[in-house]
């Protein structure tokens, strides 16, 4: 396939944003990026480091030390932290608990929005995250915006984490993880969570993750083939 073109799927916490992003990168032979997984290895970093979100100076002096790459391990992207792989603590519930407040500080925005652009840059790429469409590639040639009922999500969210670490987390605690998570990526001041008017809304409370893949993979092709 010559004609590569660049993929943003935005949406809410645990819409099956990465699920379906992973297949249809695999299907197109594209580069799949995830890029709450950076926003949680920043946060990860902070925690490890005893870094206080107030602690203002203490994060600027902080950010230029912190590297994050994607790496495959077998058949799997696993996410990278200055060399050490963190593929699992990122996904802890401890990290989720305030990787939004650290989403939200602009400096943290700047350096990983360069970087992801970077990644775009070449083509070929299915990125999902909040602000992919808006301000990460907003020259996409496709655009999505995943919704689902919240009590579907959180069930989905559980049953991730279960297979994950073995762990049952309490479906309240994780649900208002994701509607605390919903509240300050939509209402924060520095590239919040929207839905941009050429993005393709797909309500996923009903579907299967195949008929996700396939939509999108499907108006990808229609793209391509054009
Ligand atoms: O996608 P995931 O749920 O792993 O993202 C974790 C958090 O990272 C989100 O709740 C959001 O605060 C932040 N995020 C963001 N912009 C992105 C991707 C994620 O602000 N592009």
């Amino acid at each position: 396939m010559t004609n590569k073109i660049n993929i943003a799927i935005d949406g809410y916490s645990a819409c099956g944003k990465s699920s379906t992003a992973k297949r249809v990168a695999k299907k197109l032979s594209y580069i799949y990026i995830d890029s709450g997984a950076m926003y949680r290895a920043v946060t990860l970093y902070f925690q490890q480091h005893l870094i206080d979100l107030d602690n203002l100076e203490g994060i600027e002096n902080a950010l230029p030390k912190i590297e994050i790459d994607f790496k495959k391990v077998g058949d799997v992207h696993h996410t990278f932290l200055n060399d050490v792989d963190v593929e699992d603590e990122i996904r802890q519930p401890r990290v989720a608990a305030i990787v939004s407040e650290v989403a939200a500080m602009s400096n943290v925005r700047r350096k990983l929005v360069e970087q992801q652009q970077k990644m775009a840059a070449q083509k070929g790429v299915v990125m999902e995250g909040r602000d992919i469409g808006s301000v990460v590639i907003p020259d996409a040639e496709l655009k999505f915006f995943m919704t689902a009922d919240v009590d579907v999500r959180t069930k989905r969210r559980q049953d991730e984490l279960l297979k994950k670490s073995g762990k049952l987390f309490p479906l309240e605690e994780l649900k208002a993880n994701l509607l605390h998570r919903d509240r300050i990526d939509s209402t924060r001041e520095d590239s919040p969570l929207t839905k941009v008017v050429d993005a393709i809304e797909i309500d996923t409370t009903h579907l299967t993750l195949e008929n996700q893949i396939d939509l999108i993979y499907n108006k990808a092709m229609q793209l391509v083939n054009n």
